[in-house]
């Protein structure tokens, strides 16, 4: 890993194919997501609000299965195109972004899982229209303390696997898993061995949801991304093939640590659209609104609102299409950048909506705007996908046990 920050020539330009992806996932977010996201947004019952006829919609387009193989009906996207995608599709609906995302990160997953298991899968994946898929790891009593940073044989990730007549059999509860109630297949990251910490003892495998034994409990009310839908899970004696481990016993920090880190660029890209939202909408508003004699976009207050958004959104966006071509194309891929994006990223758009909200003035604490949407959306990424402050200490971790260059 280390001196893997170098850049090898990298090419500013987006390829034909990138820019195709970019705009068909703009316009499909324009014209579909964001007319009826923010009434979407407000529909008590989960089972009616979940955007079901948009997942349809991306389906067609190939988005819901943009990075998967071409043979199965994906189109292949590199990790480029996901980021691109995921900006648009976010700056619509930040949650609806989330429930792709979320299946776009299986991509690096199934990658390394062996061809007779994986194939299927793809197959059913990209077929389809509703196929999504969960990734569920937090349990009631683990959350940051799966995350990588603190690990001990003590700690409470108490759903546990174990090995039956050539099955695996695992128990267990997880919590707050997005497309948990939705999804086909589960990446479950369970105990393999309960004498060994988690980076020794805790492997991934792949799970059906129609397998005996599954049952969803709490869906969660959210203050934002209510277009996902999360909850708790649990399993209950679920007996799934022996070849269903990924990797093998113990490989689940390898799973998250390196697979599942080629996609927090994707992560952070869903949540620069949200900031790119907020900073759309505080600008025409600033274009619009008079006061002061002037549309407040004239005051110099608004302006230098409006330049720190759109300075920051810049920012993310270079770093996070930085990041994304580093894990397409530099190999060993410096994982503390997805990181560094995934943190800096929410910040942005949580800030940016933060502004945005002061420059809708009362419009901007009200229901009917768009902007308190925004902003309740924006507060969900600086926890989700790993909470910043545990990044933070990964990524000091990393540095300070020398494990990637510093420059
Ligand atoms: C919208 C959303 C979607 C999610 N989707 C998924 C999903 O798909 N799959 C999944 O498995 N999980 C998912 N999660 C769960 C998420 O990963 C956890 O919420 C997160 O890891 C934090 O765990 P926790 O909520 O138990 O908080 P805690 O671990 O209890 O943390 C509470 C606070 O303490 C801090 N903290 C904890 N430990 C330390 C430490 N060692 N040093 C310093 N500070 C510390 C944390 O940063 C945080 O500020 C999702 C969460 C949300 C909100």
């Amino acid at each position: 890993m280390k001196n893997s920050q170098r850049i090898e020539g990298m090419d500013f330009n987006l390829t034909e194919k990138q820019k195709n992806i970019q705009s068909i996932a703009r316009k499909f977010s324009y014209e579909e997501i964001a007319p009826v996201a923010l009434e979407r947004d407000k529909i008590s019952d989960w089972e009616k609000r979940m955007p079901w006829d948009l997942t349809e919609k991306a389906s067609k387009l190939g988005l819901r299965q943009l990075p998967y193989p071409e043979k199965y009906g994906g189109l292949n996207g590199d990790v480029v195109s996901c980021c691109l995608a995921g900006e648009e599709l976010a700056v619509g609906d930040l949650g609806f972004a989330v429930n792709l995302d979320q299946t776009w990160k299986l991509a690096h997953i199934l990658e390394k899982v062996d061809p007779h298991v994986r194939d299927p899968w793809l197959k059913k994946l990209c077929e389809e229209p509703r196929f999504l898929a969960a990734i569920p790891m937090t349990e009631p009593d683990c959350g940051s303390d799966h995350q990588g940073y603190y690990d001990d044989v003590s700690i409470a990730l108490n759903t546990f696997a174990h090995k039956k007549n050539g099955k695996w059999i695992i128990n267990g509860q997880k919590r707050y898993i997005s497309n948990g109630p939705v999804a086909s297949l589960y990446v479950v990251a369970a105990r393999t061995d309960k004498n060994k910490n988690l980076r020794e003892g805790l492997s991934g495998f792949l799970v059906p949801r129609e397998t005996k034994g599954i049952s969803i409990g709490e869906v969660n009310e959210k203050i934002g991304q209510r277009l996902s839908m999360n909850s708790e899970i649990f399993f209950n004696n679920v007996e799934i093939p022996e070849d269903h481990i990924i990797l093998g016993e113990g490989s689940m920090f390898e799973i998250r640590g390196n697979l599942l880190s080629m996609g927090k660029p994707e992560a952070a890209a869903t949540a620069l659209g949200v900031g790119r939202a907020a900073f759309e909408h505080a600008l025409s508003h600033a274009q619009e609104r008079v006061q002061g004699g002037k549309v407040i976009g004239k005051h110099q207050a608004i302006e230098m609102m409006l330049a720190d958004m759109a300075m920051n959104l810049d920012i993310a966006r270079n770093y996070i299409l930085k990041t994304a071509w580093a894990v397409d194309n530099q190999k060993p891929y410096d994982y503390t950048q997805g990181w560094k994006c995934k943190i800096f990223a929410s910040e942005a758009a949580f800030e940016c909506a933060r502004l945005g909200v002061e420059i809708f003035g009362g419009a901007g604490i009200m229901q009917s705007s768009p902007m308190e949407k925004y902003l309740r959306d924006a507060s969900t990424f600086l926890h989700s996908d790993g909470t910043n402050q545990l990044l933070r200490l990964r990524i000091g971790k990393t540095y300070f046990e020398n494990l990637v260059s510093r420059f």
